[in-house]
Parts: structure tokens; sequence; C-alpha cells
């Protein structure tokens, strides 16, 4: 048996930083072997350093909690401790957050990363394993345009996206062109990371409001779906998207509500199904630890997928999708579901790591 790789965890205090270390206990081919956050946490034991406690499932992995936090700044620090990172921290200066994950890539460390500072950059892969897997050849751009030997940089798209865009995809790989979606999402507190929204905000409220989420519902999938060209993505065109973000008071798993207008062709919603149903991407055929078997469940029941009965399908990796209709406006409307801080975070990052290592990106 190959000894496991030791890996970093960035904002490993946060909630997404929790998640990812709950993730990766007893993981086949990876182990938390250094934990990273604010100046205000550096220098305490991990297990001391948590503001709000343990707030993910199960218990705190115990060799994690005695590991000493270090300063996110102190890169050389990681470079001599693990082999790759996940970021998951939060600045409020997005330039920070970009200088901090290429020094990290310049020190030789791929960086796996859930913040939105690099989701703009060309060269920069933003990845859902099952939806774009051949945008990672454009790394060998990306680290000549650096200067980086074998560090990179690879992004997540924002929480809510895996859930309507996998079905979306599914859709238009089998020749489906579709020309706009109007997406209305229901997003958990847990979203917010920890504490998040005030409990006297949240509980018996909706808040239709949330910073900057519309923005990226409607234009981080142009680059999902985009082809690559001369090293860097070219962002897909012909896709319109409208977007409503709402805060509502769900803890775990973001719900949204697609209504979805398709090119010269339209497929009958028996053949929507079908594609759905049989939908499976690179992971599912390398088979990856944590890719979902099947990544897109169609519920049947008339009131599913909900938050509280689907956010945990298949590791709570799987998209799970129902209320397929026709529509008085566009051609249909569907409800999707993901769990936003697994599918939409921590381990849609651990998969798409997983991904890259498979294909031979981490040497
Ligand atoms: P969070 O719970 O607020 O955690 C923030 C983390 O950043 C903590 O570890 C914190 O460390 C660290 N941090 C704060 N200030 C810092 C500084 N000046 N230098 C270095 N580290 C600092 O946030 P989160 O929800 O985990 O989100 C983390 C990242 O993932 C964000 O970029 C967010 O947009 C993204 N994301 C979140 C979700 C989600 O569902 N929550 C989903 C996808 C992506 P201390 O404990 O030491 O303050």
């Amino acid at each position: 048996m190959q000894a496991k790789i030791p890996v970093g965890i960035l904002g490993a205090t946060g909630m997404v930083g929790q998640q990812y270390i709950h993730l990766l206990e007893n993981h086949p081919w990876f182990y938390v072997a250094y934990v990273a956050a604010s100046p205000q946490s550096a220098g305490k034991k991990y297990k001391d350093a948590l503001k709000g406690g343990w707030i993910v499932a199960g218990d705190m992995p115990q060799e994690v909690g005695e590991l000493m936090v270090r300063d996110v700044a102190d890169v050389k620090a990681a470079a001599n401790n693990c082999a790759f990172v996940f970021s998951a921290f939060e600045m409020p200066d997005k330039d920070a957050i970009r200088n901090f994950e290429n020094a990290y890539a310049a020190a030789g460390m791929p960086v796996f990363s859930n913040a939105s500072a690099h989701r703009a950059t060309p060269d920069v892969p933003m990845l859902i394993s099952e939806i774009n897997p051949q945008h990672l050849e454009i790394l060998s751009a990306q680290k000549k345009r650096g200067g980086w030997d074998k560090g990179f940089i690879v992004v997540k798209p924002n929480c809510s996206l895996q859930s309507y865009l996998t079905p979306i995809h599914a859709l238009m790989q089998a020749g489906y062109e579709v020309e706009k979606l109007i997406i209305t999402t229901m997003q958990a507190t847990s979203g917010a990371g920890y504490p998040g929204v005030s409990s006297l905000d949240i509980i018996d409220n909706v808040v239709p409001f949330i910073g900057g989420e519309e923005e990226k519902t409607e234009v981080e999938p142009a680059k999902i779906l985009g082809s690559i060209k001369g090293g860097k993505v070219v962002p897909h065109k012909g896709l319109t998207i409208s977007a409503h973000c709402n805060r509502v008071a769900v803890s775990d798993g973001h719900l949204a509500c697609i209504n979805i207008l398709f090119g010269k062709k339209k497929p009958s919603k028996e053949k929507i199904l079908d594609i759905w149903k049989k939908f499976r991407g690179e992971p599912q055929e390398l088979d990856l630890p944590f890719a979902p078997k099947q990544p897109i469940i169609y519920r049947d029941e008339p009131d599913r997928p909900q938050p509280k009965r689907d956010r945990n399908a298949d590791k709570a990796m799987a998209v799970s999708v129902g209320r397929l209709r026709e529509d008085n406006i566009f051609d249909f409307k569907f409800v999707a579901l993901s769990h936003n801080t697994v599918r939409g975070a921590a381990g849609g990052g651990i998969l798409n790591a997983e991904l890259a290592y498979k294909k031979g990106y981490l040497e």
C-alpha cells in the first residue's frame, strides 16, 4: 500500500475548514498534516483555536486537535509539512487571498481553493469534476505563466452552482442547447460561514439578499461550460442567466428552483429524465473515493428534494433533483439541491484533488 499524502488546510478553524478535516478523516489517499488560520489563532493547539468549538458532524479527529495552528502567511512552514493545500480562508481583501494563493503555488504547492479570488483568472480552472475535468489541461500554461515548478491553483465555483449546473450540463452534453435560465436559490445559513447570520435575523424569516451571490450565479457557469484556447478558458456564449438568491432558515443544503429555455431542439420530459439518470462523469469512470455513484438523483415524490431529507444523498456528494414539469413561460422547470459545505465546498474540493491526483497532476 502507498503512503498517504500529507495535506494542509488553510482556514482550518472555519466552517469549510472543519468540514475538510471531518471528511479527510480516514481518506484512503490524503491525511491532514497541517492547519493554518488567522494570526489570532496561530500558535494555539487546533482544539483550543476554534472560536465556536467543533461545529461539523462527528468528533474532532484527535490527532488534528493536537496540531499547532500556523498563520496562513507562513507559506514556508506549509511547504515543509505538506504536499498540497486546500484553501478555505476568508479575508475582506480578495487581492490578499489571491496573493497568498499565488505564494503557495510559487512555493511548489498545488492549491485547491474554495475562495472566489481566482475564479475569474482565465488560466485557473474552475472545476466541477463531473462537468469540466478537461480544464485541468490548462495547468501547464498556468505554471509557465507563474514560473511555477510544481505548484498550481485550481478553484471551485460558488457553493450553490453544482445543484443546477450539473443537470443543465448533462442536457447540453446530450445535444440540447440551453439559452436561458431563471434561477431562484434558497440558501442555507452555513453558506455564510461561522457564526454567519444572527439568529434574530434568520429565525422566522427569509433574507432576500446575499451580497455578491446573484452575480456569481449569473457569471460563473460560463467559465465552467467554456472551452480551452491558448492555455486559457474561453467562456461559453449563448446562455443567459437571471438569478434571485435568498438566505433561508435551513442549516445545510442550498435549494434552487430553475426555469429552463432550450434552443432550437427541445427534449421531452422522458428524455430529460433518461439523460439525468444515465449521466456519469470522469470521477465515476475513475471510481474516485469521493465520487457519488450517481451524480444526479431524480426524486419522484411530488414534494422532494428537501434539504433536511436529501442533502446527505450519497455521502452528501450527489445532486438531488425533482419536480420536473412543463413551464408556461419557458420550456421546463425543476428543483435542485446540493449540500453546500460538502458537495459545494470541502467535498467538492477533495473530489477535485482526487481527480488531479489520479490524472497525474500531483507529482
Ligand atoms: P468562516 O467559517 O468564516 O471561516 C473563515 C476562516 O478564515 C477561519 O479559519 C479564519 O481563521 C480564517 N481567517 C479569517 N481572517 C483571516 C486572516 N486575516 N488570515 C488568515 N485566515 C483568516 O468561513 P467559511 O464559510 O469556512 O468560508 C471559507 C471560504 O470558503 C470563503 O472563501 C468562502 O467564500 C468559501 N466557501 C464557503 C462555503 C460555505 O458553504 N460556507 C461554500 C463554498 C465556499 P480564524 O478562526 O483564526 O479567524
